[in-house]
């Protein structure tokens, strides 16, 4: 069951066009009161975090099984089942079914992008803002749009959904910084496609981390370490979602026989243990690196 997440790669795509349309030199992102949690509900730590997110899956989960016995289900209960979890909280979301090929569902951020100009000196610069107001959880639909064919893909969504609105950090557009050069967003991209999205079941972790560090060569400290925190959330989310999948089909194992095989196939061809554990390391590397050149820059 391939279910990719495409989150990162289609917001890469949101700035390829806005680069064509125009030229800027200004971005400001800012994460709306629809798109997270309030402050006081997310201050704790970020496996604090990571938990609350768990509940809410977890409760959504019991809905799922509540609004119907089958596979599919009623879109209109399942948004319904989602808001009754995260209430009191208003986030700002819809189902709709706008599938890459091969997907069986997408999250994607909706993105608000505000151009104005400002005289800088002698020069006019164009500073773009780009306000994050909300989410489209994009799924495979039947009867005009009022059906979810596959439970479980609506479930590993909305599980994105929970980590980000109880981490809002993640959200924001880390790679605006390569923004200005398209080789450095290429770089980013695939680093990031190829830890987070590619299936890539017949090569070796070996071969995948020779090519990370090559990539990663390429690129200054500080991107690195932006693009590690990056695939390190993406990864954490990823393995969120598959294992709530995963227990959600577990509980009633006949329905989902076949599933669970080829779901459990997916994920250990996926190894996202293991790829956390090479990234937090290249990250804590990368880390005191940067740490040693503020060292040196400040003893001087
Ligand atoms: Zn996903």
């Amino acid at each position: 069951m391939a279910n990719y997440s495409m989150f990162e790669p289609s917001f890469s795509m949101d700035i390829m066009k806005m680069k064509n349309s125009h030229t800027f030199s200004v971005v400001r992102t800012k994460v709306t009161n629809f798109v997270r949690l309030p402050l006081d509900a997310i201050n704790g730590t970020e496996s604090q975090r990571y938990g609350k997110a768990q509940e809410y899956s977890d409760k959504l989960a019991e809905e799922l099984n509540k609004i119907s016995n089958q596979k599919s289900c009623s879109s209109a209960d399942f948004v319904n089942a989602l808001k009754s979890v995260i209430s009191p909280h208003n986030i700002n979301f819809n189902v709709e079914q706008k599938l890459v090929d091969g997907t069986t569902g997408t999250i994607q951020r909706e993105v608000n992008y505000n151009k104005s100009y400002k005289r800088l000196r002698n020069k006019v610069v164009e500073k773009t803002d780009a306000d994050i107001v909300g989410y489209t959880i994009n799924l495979k639909l039947k009867n005009k749009g009022t059906i979810i064919e596959d439970k479980v893909s609506a479930l590993h969504e909305a599980r994105h959904l929970f980590d980000y609105i109880c981490n809002p950090k993640t959200i924001q557009f880390r790679s605006f910084k390569f923004l200005y050069d398209t080789n450095k967003l290429e770089n980013y991209k695939r680093t990031y496609d190829l830890m987070v999205n590619d299936y890539l079941p017949f090569r070796s972790m070996k071969s995948i981390k020779k090519e990370m560090k090559n990539n990663l060569s390429k690129m200054e400290n500080a991107d690195g370490i932006e693009t590690l925190q990056s695939i390190r959330r993406g990864l954490k989310t990823e393995k969120n979602a598959y294992n709530d999948g995963n227990k959600f089909m577990k509980k009633q194992p006949f329905k989902y026989l076949f599933d669970i095989f080829a779901y459990g196939d997916y994920v250990r061809a996926m190894r996202f243990d293991k790829k956390l554990e090479f990234v937090n390391g290249l990250l804590s590397e990368k880390l005191k690196a940067e740490r040693d050149v503020l060292k040196q820059k400040y003893s001087k």
